[in-house]
């Protein structure tokens, strides 16, 4: 048949209420209302497999330490093992701490009340909750009753309940409460459940202290939620000695809009929400107490409701229910502090490095882009945020490698690296896992092992370049105390290259200059193009690591080189090395001489390699690395070796 061409002839609109001068669209949350768990009631009673003892046992045990403190906990008329569960749980001592409710339902039949009140008797605190039909579908269609037969029916109850309980002296170990759900209120003439409810709250006589609570359930949802609202404010407005009631809310999802539903309805003056763990219920189920209770959270509000290891709860909820929490589900859901989308994962990463940057601490002010919650609070970790899949772009990767090895990579390393991730997931055709993509990057820039450069040996010395320096001077130490303005650095040292070892040098206005230019005696030649260095690690264990992005004279090919190391300058050397590794053209002619002799020859300063590592690395210090160079100073890591400091002194250049 399918969908009707126009279905207004089957279904008809919702008759709303007419509420002109409602007043809740202008309040707001301020306050967490009283939670009642209906998990192993409602949620038990909608399972295909209901929950065996232990489960219930277990799942109540849950509650308790999560914070709620009114507990339905069975239907007893209805079932023996719903009966012998709550007697259970009376009879265990230490089970039920002494401001926890018990609550156990019964429909308004008298022969149904009598078990019901036994199945609590000796409990600390215990709510009988009754229900009535007062819905003219439900009246008429289920159970053949007009008005006035449904209030007497709710008053015989109500007393009948009131002699079996407060009334009863040998009951008075108990304190008892009362509660009463008008079925199904959302479908019923709002003036008829006003009648019904005073009836039955004479019939109770509650006090300010001990309140009757007035279930008002959208047993079914038929309506948008601010229909609902307004019937719950012409409720509470219209109700008398509204402070000897707690108007109390059970909406159901049939329309998914049950979160809502009970959002607006506390607005509208609702003291109580009854649901379940992630929804749990018959048909499209309750409405969900974590998102409730974490959407007051992320208001800043505290629910009183503990979810600080939501995936201890997810676990239990899970095998109770034998039904996965949907992997999209609000601040449960596996998927819902992840994300794969490239420009979303750079939005995040960014946002993070800010936050860390501001020097924001556990409890400072929450703001990152994409996640309205600090998913640490719920005891979610932050590796799991970003995902790496084929659709991902750098952001997602730099994220992997700051979490994983705390390396901040520069902005074009980004790029370059998310190039060879890609391929790999495409490769492999499947999302790349966090230490998949460590090791990648380990092997790419040879962080473990250098297949082809390795720094055996080296000495970095300082000489004056503003008088040529004679011969038997070069390579002392030049004192603090003179300017270093003119000062310029030697490297010598030992690298082996494709297993074979070089003692070379070279002059340059730096570290990494006076590396390039010694490698250049072998006929390596590369040209500095980019350059970042950062402090990984904190106090004694600090080290440094900088990237180095090269190109091969002669050539279009740009690399990247990464060092890692405790010595801030032999961080950035490793780097040079592994970008050189990197090179795929770099010519082998050199092996002919397998030790070369130190090359005295001085490097023309007018030469754009100096000019660029120059300019390069004093920027670099300007701009990124002080603080680094400081925390190295300050733990004697750099002694005399500070190349980079010392290349301040050097005037700005331009570069490119
Ligand atoms: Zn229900």
């Amino acid at each position: 048949m399918g969908m009707l061409k126009d279905p207004s002839v089957k279904y008809k609109k919702f008759k709303q209420l007419n509420l002109p001068d409602r007043q809740w669209p202008s309040k707001t949350l301020d306050q967490p209302p009283r939670w009642l768990s209906t998990d192993l009631r409602d949620g038990n009673q909608s399972l295909v497999d209901p929950m065996d003892g232990d489960q219930k046992w277990r799942y109540f045990q849950m509650l308790v330490e999560l914070g709620y403190k009114e507990i339905e906990v069975s239907f007893p008329s209805a079932s023996k093992t719903d009966f012998d569960f709550t007697r259970k749980l009376v009879e265990t001592p230490g089970v039920v701490p002494d401001d926890v409710w018990l609550q156990v339902l019964a429909p308004c039949r008298k022969e149904l009340i009598k078990p019901t009140v036994d199945s609590v008797a000796g409990s600390k605190k215990a709510i009988i909750h009754l229900y009535l039909a007062t819905s003219p579908c439900f009246q008429q269609v289920v159970f053949n009753m007009n008005n006035e037969e449904s209030i007497k029916r709710a008053v015989e109850c109500t007393q009948y309940a009131r002699s079996l309980t407060k009334d009863d002296p040998t009951q008075s170990a108990t304190e008892w409460a009362f509660e009463f759900s008008p079925e199904t209120f959302s479908d019923s003439d709002p003036d008829f459940v006003l009648e019904i409810c005073e009836a039955v709250k004479a019939a109770w006589e509650p006090s300010v202290e001990n309140p009757i609570i007035f279930n008002l359930p959208a047993t079914v949802e038929m309506s948008t939620p601010n229909v609902y609202a307004d019937q719950i404010e012409y409720f509470c407005r219209h109700i008398t000695e509204r402070e000897k009631i707690c108007v109390s809310l059970h909406p159901h999802n049939d329309r998914g809009c049950a979160v809502a539903a009970a959002e607006l309805a506390q607005m509208a003056g609702a003291d109580r929400v009854e649901g379940t763990l992630f929804g749990n219920g018959e048909r499209t189920g309750n409405v969900d107490l974590v998102t409730l209770a974490l959407n007051l959270y992320t208001q800043g509000i505290h629910p009183g409701i503990d979810f600080s290891d939501i995936r201890s709860v997810i676990d239990i909820v899970e095998k109770s229910n034998k039904i996965p929490i949907h992997p999209r589900a609000p601040y449960g859901g596996q998927l819902v502090v992840c994300a794969f989308s490239g420009s979303h994962q750079d939005a995040i990463k960014k946002g993070f490095q800010a936050r860390k940057a501001s020097g924001a601490t556990d409890d400072s002010p929450w703001q990152i882009p994409y996640l309205p919650l600090d998913p640490q609070d719920i005891g979610r970790t932050y590796e799991a945020i970003i995902r790496v899949n084929s659709q991902s772009g750098k952001g997602g990767v730099a994220w992997i490698l700051l979490r994983n090895l705390e390396l901040d990579l520069p902005r074009g390393l980004q790029v370059a690296f998310s190039k060879i991730v890609q391929k790999e997931a495409d490769s492999v055709g499947r999302e790349l896992l966090p230490g998949e993509i460590v090791q990648l990057f380990e092997e790419s820039y040879h962080l473990k092992r250098n297949p082809r450069f390795e720094l055996l040996d080296y000495d970095i010395t300082t000489e004056r370049a503003a008088s040529p320096a004679p011969p038997s001077v070069g390579g002392s130490q030049v004192s603090r105390t003179q300017s270093s303005k003119n000062a310029r650095r030697v490297f010598g040292g030992v690298i082996e290259i494709d297993g074979v070892e070089h003692r070379i040098r070279g002059v340059g206005n730096g570290a990494i200059s006076s590396l390039a230019n010694a490698l250049r005696t072998l006929g390596i030649d590369l040209d500095v193009a980019d350059y970042k260095e950062h402090a990984i690690g904190e106090g004694k264990s600090v080290k440094a690591a900088t990237y180095i992005e090269c190109t091969a004279s002669n050539s279009s090919q740009r690399v990247w080189g990464v060092g890692i190391h405790e010595d801030v300058v032999q961080a950035s050397l490793i780097a040079l090395l592994s970008a050189a590794s990197s090179v795929s053209h770099i010519s082998l002619a050199y092996s002919r001489f397998p030790y070369t002799e130190i090359n005295n020859q001085p490097l023309l300063s007018s030469s754009l390699l100096v000019q660029a590592l120059l300019s390069l690395s004093a920027l670099s210090v300007l701009t990124r690395t002080t603080s680094l160079h400081q925390n190295l100073l300050q733990r004697g890591m750099c002694h005399s070796q500070v190349p980079m400091l010392e290349d301040m002194s050097v005037s700005l250049r331009p570069w490119k």
